[in-house]
């Protein structure tokens, strides 16, 4: 009825300052992207370990055309493939384990005796959806997007943002050859990449890298710490709770490097304020290849109250056993992941840590910065228990704290540039507000 109302009232219009309020209206809606609004409040659960399903590992050979897939590396997930005809393939992508959010994190290497051209068809288990854009690369190292002509989506969602846009799979053209090609879901950053850069950033004097602890599978929690030995201000930067947030990650790496940097502001705030980073906070799932999980099953950002697991423990020692021993303070935290598009869940600013209004003038000043920047920033009040990270940093250390997330297919230059401008506004921020702090 209420449609009706409106076609008619539309036909009948005689105010012409209406009408132009109803195209103005219109224009804008077009025009305007729609803001990520960001998660429902989280649900507290438990964090005691439970099993998860590792994929088989090895070659996938299809004689008859010479065609071999393969999942020999460390990182995402190819879990079964079938030849349907002389040149199209289904794989199939699964899970670590139920219940599990939609981020079906596949990648696999490809290669063949002859040239010649194939479709995939990328299928996922029951109720997941594609998610992630196939990235190539020749080497595992340089990634480039698949030419969107060569990518069909097949059952698509009706409605434009989110989980319900995504197809239910999608079919992809790829040249084989006998150069072995890599597809993934995003740029693969496994342990191994993560450490080799770790290990660079420790050419400098000033970093060093340590371990803090062991994963449930054995796999060493590495800790960078950029500035001073002996720490009293102290900020503290993880990445990479849930393996396929690439972006998040990639962010992380930029804003870690300019901090790192020889500028004379990163030189001054070296100086006062120590930054400890643990870049991949579930090596375990990393190299798993898991969509959300540690190798204990448990999404490690719902157990920063209980620290059941190995890897959450590991800096809740660190950063207690730290403040302990050397009588200092955190005033920063952020925890850096990817989800549909970029979103700050802060603290909220009426909740005072050890640094008041850091965090809110902080953001404010990124999106002066940024001319027509102007991402969703989600306050939240509701601190206890604290199962997430920021909620840790913030309750037990006083530690102005976010979760900056970076969207899953923001521009790589872009997650960069605003990574670099984020830490340089960072900077400048913490070291006039310690001026009236000490
Ligand atoms: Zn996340």
């Amino acid at each position: 009825m209420k449609n009706k109302t409106i076609y008619f009232s539309m036909y009948s219009i005689k105010n012409q300052g209406l009408l132009f309020v109803f195209l103005f209206t219109i224009a804008i809606s077009f025009g305007q992207k729609e803001k990520f609004k960001g998660q429902p409040p989280i649900k507290i659960v438990p964090t005691t370990s439970k099993p998860v399903q590792k994929q088989w590992k090895g070659d996938y050979n299809f004689p008859d055309h010479g065609i071999t897939f393969s999942n020999t590396f460390d990182g995402a997930r190819l879990n079964g493939i079938i030849q349907n005809n002389d040149s199209t393939y289904t794989a199939l992508i699964t899970s670590e384990n139920t219940p599990v959010n939609m981020s079906p994190w596949y990648a696999f290497k490809v290669w063949g005796n002859s040239k010649q051209t194939i479709n995939l068809v990328l299928t996922y288990q029951e109720s997941i959806k594609h998610r992630y854009y196939p990235k190539l690369s020749y080497d595992g190292k340089h990634w480039t997007t698949l030419d969107s002509l060569r990518y069909e989506a097949i059952d698509k969602g009706d409605e434009t943002f989110g989980s319900r846009a995504l197809p239910k799979s999608v079919k992809l053209q790829l040249d084989i050859s006998p150069d072995t090609l890599w597809v993934a879901g995003q740029e693969l950053q496994n342990s191994h990449l993560v450490n080799s850069w770790m290990d660079s950033l420790t050419q400098r004097s000033y970093i060093t890298k340590n371990t803090i602890g062991s994963s449930t599978e054995g796999r060493p929690l590495n800790m960078i710490r950029v500035g001073k030995k002996t720490p009293k201000n102290m900020i503290m930067i993880i990445s990479r709770q849930h393996p396929p947030e690439v972006t998040g990650y990639l962010a992380m790496k930029a804003f870690v490097e300019t901090l790192s940097s020889d500028s004379k502001l990163a030189k001054k705030f070296r100086k006062t304020f120590t930054t400890f980073v643990v870049p991949l906070m579930n090596p375990d799932g990393v190299d798993g290849g898991f969509w959300r999980h540690n190798a204990g099953g448990i999404d490690l950002n719902r157990d920063w109250a209980n620290f059941n697991q190995p890897e959450t423990r590991a800096v809740k020692d660190f950063m207690e056993g730290v403040v302990a021993k050397h009588q200092g303070k955190f005033y920063f935290g952020i925890d850096f992941h990817s989800t549909w598009d970029d979103i700050y869940y802060t603290v909220d600013p009426k909740l005072k840590g050890n640094m008041p209004n850091l965090v809110t003038d902080w953001l404010e000043q990124l999106k002066e910065k940024i001319p027509g920047y102007d991402p969703n920033i989600s306050p939240n009040d509701n601190l206890i228990p604290t199962a997430v990270s920021r909620n840790y940093f913030f309750v037990k250390h006083g530690a102005e704290a976010l979760v900056f997330e970076v969207g899953d297919n923001t521009s790589r230059d872009f997650l960069k540039t605003k990574a670099i401008m984020g830490a340089n506004a960072l900077m400048k921020l913490m070291l006039e507000n310690i001026k009236t702090i000490n």
